[in-house]
């Protein structure tokens, strides 16, 4: 049997996002001033299969990002504009299937018997000015994917870095409380990671500094927080499901590039949504269904298809071709999700270490700006010969961070979404006052976890559809292995989708077209159901609901199957499950671990 291999380098990153690019590029920034250093060896490793299929569609005010290329011209990055135009839109119901309040549904009245003296256009109301807060003018908007790569090419031309994608780091290398570098996935093994002819053990790459910059939901990332606990008072209970589409727009389509509309309202009124318009016909359409929307089936996939089809978006929708798309958790507990930002050779970065701006919906920018940070930090600690120690990293990184503007922005932002634990409008109060009043004022709620509030199929549906209709139903969706949300939701009045094979395509579709799914093959199952029997008496089975690429399906037995082949590593069902482990009430009976492949798009 193969030894596992070891190497020796001074610096390792895990994961290529936006938040490891401004790592890099700082240095590489850095390099021709000519500190008269030797340029330090650095390894990062990306678990897709390629450093630009990373999934998010953005617009970003790029403060950042433009600090560190003072000369950034937007006609050199693929998919990238000015934000020009940009508008807020409460989406009213032209259904009357989403499930609204009764203080909401009396505001839609109100809106539809003034739309004559409103700004109401195609069933939504146009807000009269786009808050402060949230206005994005002045930023850009771009195709993370191609963004990604643009930085990719400049930093491996410069070879500041070597970037290694298609390389799931497995775990960090943890000696006594010091992080020592990473262990790389094993490969050539069964579903259930057992050595199978071919086997070869992921490398250990031993590192005086070990940058995690892993995302959300990086097994590494949650491996330390699980190892050296959260800073007291501090969860990651909040989160959010992004999807997205990027798609040709119909020849015609009056939209300009650099558009930007945001969304609430509908389908359900918990979903934010957006649409942002890159050059050449081309746009970014998509929805977030967050952690406190109390619906057992809450599928962002369904949802997406009416989401398109709300008569506003439609009109300049009707006629477009999916081009590709993909989904991915957001971490929404932003600053109060920190973990501990360093340790002993390590340092955290990105939306893994809270710096996702809750208030504002915007990641990228503040992942740049971390990663940024401790770049110009390990440049000083390199100029000044000192090691890599949690006090060092507190001195340097974690000082600068605390004196930036990411800090007093994600305090702002802190208590900005609590009030959406008591409801939509509750929540929506709460975040215009924390954002007017600059965090000062908000509405207060307490941040229930997510399988405390989730009530049953049963219960969710009990004014719409008798109990014994429901059991049939779930009848007939276990015997044929789908998910019941597609059965219920058209007995609760959404209409059936009318594929049009371009836009309005299947589920299975979607997973073929631009942004195909791939799984190499010699890796173990990244999906783990921890405690088979959870699953057996798990009534809800929200893993199968909200999985964004029908990846888990019901299972004999009560215990879901996984399907590698599909699954697009969204992260949706590590924080949808809805069974805490007894051990660790913080962590569900879902395992989501590194893995290779995924969706292969570069322009999501
Ligand atoms: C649909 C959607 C729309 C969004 N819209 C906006 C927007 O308009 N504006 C905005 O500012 N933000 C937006 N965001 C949020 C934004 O994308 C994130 O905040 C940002 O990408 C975070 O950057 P990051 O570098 O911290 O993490 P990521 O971008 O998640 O990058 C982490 C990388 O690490 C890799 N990785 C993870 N684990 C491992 C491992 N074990 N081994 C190797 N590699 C690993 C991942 O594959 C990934 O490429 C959106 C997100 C989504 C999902
Ligand atoms: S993984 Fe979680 S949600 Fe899915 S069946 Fe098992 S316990 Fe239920
Ligand atoms: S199985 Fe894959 S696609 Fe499905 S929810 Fe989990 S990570 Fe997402």
């Amino acid at each position: 049997m193969s030894e596992r291999q070891t190497m020796d380098v001074d610096i390792v990153c895990v994961g290529f996002g936006p938040a490891t690019g401004g790592f890099l590029t700082t240095l590489l920034v850095a390099q021709p001033s000519g500190c008269d250093l030797t340029p330090p060896q650095i390894l990062c490793y990306e678990r897709a299969d390629d450093i630009g299929f990373g999934v998010s569609g953005v617009v970003t005010r790029a403060r950042s990002i433009r600090a560190s290329f003072p000369d950034l011209n937007p006609a050199e990055i693929p998919m990238a504009a000015e934000v020009r135009d940009e508008k807020v839109l409460y989406l009213l119901d032209p259904i009357g299937a989403s499930r609204r309040s009764l203080a909401l549904r009396a505001a839609d009245k109100l809106i539809r018997a003034f739309r004559f003296a409103l700004p109401v256009d195609n069933h939504a109301l146009e807000l009269p000015f786009t808050p402060g807060f949230l206005h994005k003018q002045g930023g850009l908007v771009l195709s993370i994917g191609q963004f990604n790569q643009w930085v990719g090419q400049q930093l491996m031309a410069s070879g500041v870095a070597q970037i290694w994608p298609g390389t799931p780091v497995a775990s960090a290398l943890i000696e006594d409380d010091r992080v020592a570098g990473v262990r790389l996935a094993d490969q050539g093994v069964d579903r259930q990671g057992h050595p199978e002819p071919g086997y070869l053990p992921g490398m250990d790459i031993r590192a005086a500094l070990t940058v995690v910059g892993d995302g959300p939901f990086g097994a590494v990332g949650r491996q330390l927080n699980q190892h050296f606990g959260m800073p007291e008072g501090n969860t990651q209970r909040e989160w959010a499901i992004g999807m997205k589409m990027v798609v040709d727009l119909p020849e015609g389509c009056e939209l300009e590039a650099g558009t930007v509309l945001h969304t609430f309202g509908y389908p359900e009124p918990e979903i934010f949504g957006f649409l942002y318009v890159h050059p050449d016909r081309v746009a970014s359409v998509g929805i977030f269904v967050p952690s406190w929307m109390d619906s057992p089936v809450r599928t962002a996939w369904r949802y997406l298809q009416h989401y398109i089809q709300h008569p506003y978006l439609w009109r300049y929708l009707k006629g477009a071709a999916l081009r590709s798309w993909g989904a991915k958790s957001l971490q929404e507990s932003g600053r109060r999700g920190e973990p501990r930002l360093v340790g002993n050779g390590y340092a955290r970065i990105g939306e893994g270490s809270g710096s996702t701006n809750v208030l504002t919906g915007s990641g990228v920018d503040e992942a740049w700006a971390t990663g940024a940070q401790l770049g110009e930090a390990v440049l000083e600690l390199l100029k000044a010969g000192k090691p890599f120690t949690r006090e060092n990293l507190e001195a340097t990184y974690v000082r600068r961070r605390r004196a930036s503007w990411i800090e007093r922005e994600g305090r702002v932002a802190e208590r900005a979404r609590d009030g959406f634990h008591h409801g939509v409008v509750t929540g929506l109060i709460g975040m215009g006052l924390a954002g007017l009043t600059g965090g000062r004022l908000w509405a207060p709620g307490e941040h229930v976890p997510h399988y405390e509030r989730i009530p049953s199929v049963l219960e969710y549906y009990k004014s719409k559809i008798p109990a014994r209709e429901i059991a049939r139903i779930r009848e007939e969706c276990a015997a044929k292995g789908l998910s019941l949300h597609d059965a219920l939701m058209e007995r609760a009045g959404w209409p059936a989708i009318e594929y049009d094979g371009r836009l309005l395509v299947t589920q299975q579709d979607a997973l073929l077209m631009g942004g195909k799914v791939q799984a190499p093959a010699g890796y173990a199952d990244h999906v783990v159901f921890l405690y088979p029997s959870l699953c057996e008496s798990c009534g809800t089975q929200i893993c199968v609901e909200i999985c964004s690429g029908q990846a888990i399906a019901p299972g004999p037995a009560g215990v879901p199957v996984f399907d590698r082949e599909k699954c697009v590593h969204c992260g949706a069902c590590l924080w949808n499950c809805s069974q805490p482990l007894a051990e660790d009430p913080e962590r569900t009976n879902i395992d989501l671990r590194a893995g290779a492949g995924g969706l292969h798009s570069g322009e999501n």
